[in-house]
């Protein structure tokens, strides 16, 4: 049983920390004075409510894989346990090399390269191919369960994202031909490949994962050109797509409206200018997966209970937030941040503070905030999405 004063010092910090986060609402300081009071007089919890989780994680903590061809580090519920529905990974292949024909049992592959150029291909359940060729700012969607294959074409590294929709998910358990060959008897595997059983001393006798390679010539042609062309598209270029322009910077959404193969992730590229403030808001419908590419920023989340957290971001850093908690994204430094979103969900939804106030009478803000009409007729009534620096 805690004592006393142990209590009371951490309602304390609780209700410092809810003082905080209201006071970013920048709804004066007359308001905050009155809001302060309110909190003060609030009656302490009754249950306390369970900490919030870590949900940070820095995928180049660990060393993850290496081995010829290229290297992989992984973020899932193992390194990042509040990452239940999306897990990441961050791979670089050298030029020409593979990673290996597979498939995921467990989840859908989503990626964006970062750098570089790469092929992938890829099998469907209808008995569609298809090859495309990527560079930065492209993204790709592989069905789960679907079979595909990567290779950088060169010339340089290709360094690229991927995005799963399962954080228990593991690029280090995925189902490998060269993993599954190495196990099957091999008169099977004569009569099944119509090859000798001798061929198959040569073959890789456990997993490959990823290997070495020759670069592939600029076009190539499927064994099987009789094979129907795939009917939906594999490959979205996110880099390319006109961006929702803010005075703070850009957002570019893709949902399965925009790609249509894409049914269980939202993708987003966010462009955060120096000083820009991502507005205070929450998703009903989903958890949020952030990648940060380049630049700084600090995250704060909402957990209900007077719970908030913040924690800042820089390269190679991974945010998860989950759904319906309330966050925001304060731009840190000079260098413009770059962050890459997913959500487990085709669709997206938001709710901004700005527009749910903007969907209300004055007259009950007035007495929910004590606001007069001076404050309430310099509160924003739709959403601003992408504040600029403050000057
Ligand atoms: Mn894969
Ligand atoms: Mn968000």
């Amino acid at each position: 049983m805690p004592d006393q004063a142990g209590t009371d010092s951490k309602a304390g910090i609780d209700r410092r920390s809810l003082f905080e986060a209201i006071s970013r609402v920048s709804l004066g300081l007359a308001a905050t004075a009155a809001i302060a009071e309110q909190v003060k007089a609030a009656p302490a919890e009754e249950t306390k409510a369970d900490e919030l989780e870590d949900f940070k994680y820095d995928i180049d903590s660990e060393k993850g894989w290496v081995g010829p061809g290229g290297s992989a580090k992984e973020a899932t519920v193992k390194q990042l346990p509040v990452s239940q529905s999306i897990a990441g990974v961050s791979m670089k292949l050298d030029p020409g090399a593979i990673r290996e024909l597979h498939w995921h049992a467990l989840a859908a592959e989503w990626a964006y390269v970062l750098t570089g150029r790469c092929r992938t291909t890829v099998i469907t359940p209808n008995g569609q191919a298809e090859v495309d060729d990527f560079e930065e700012g492209d993204t790709w969607y592989f069905p789960r369960g679907h079979g595909h294959a990567i290779q950088n074409t060169g010339p340089g590294e290709c360094h690229f994202l991927l995005g799963f929709d399962n954080g228990h998910f593991s690029e280090f358990g995925t189902f490998s031909i060269t993993d599954w060959i190495a196990r099957t008897p091999r008169n099977v595997l004569a009569r099944n490949l119509n090859l000798p059983e001798s061929a198959f001393g040569q073959m890789p006798q456990k997993e490959l994962y990823i290997g070495p390679g020759k670069v592939p010539p600029a076009v190539e042609d499927i064994r099987n050109a009789d094979l129907q062309p795939s009917q939906s598209a594999h490959k979205f270029r996110i880099g390319k797509m006109p961006p929702r322009v803010f005075a703070g910077g850009e957002e570019r959404i893709v949902t399965q409206n925009e790609f249509p193969i894409q049914t269980t992730l939202t993708a987003v590229r966010m462009d955060l200018k120096p000083g820009a403030l991502r507005e205070m808001h929450w998703h009903p419908h989903a958890d949020e997966w952030q990648f940060f590419v380049k630049g700084r920023g600090r995250v704060t989340i909402f957990g209900s209970h007077g719970r908030v957290k913040t924690e800042e971001f820089g390269p190679g850093h991974v945010a998860f937030i989950k759904q319906g908690y309330g966050h925001f994204i304060e731009q840190v430094g000079d260098e413009p941040t770059r962050i890459l979103i997913l959500f487990n969900s085709g669709l997206y939804q938001e709710i901004s503070l700005t527009n749910w106030l903007g969907g209300n009478p004055n007259s009950l803000l007035t007495t929910n905030f004590g606001l007069n009409q001076d404050m309430l007729d310099r509160l924003p009534k739709k959403e601003v999405g992408i504040l600029g620096k403050r000057s």
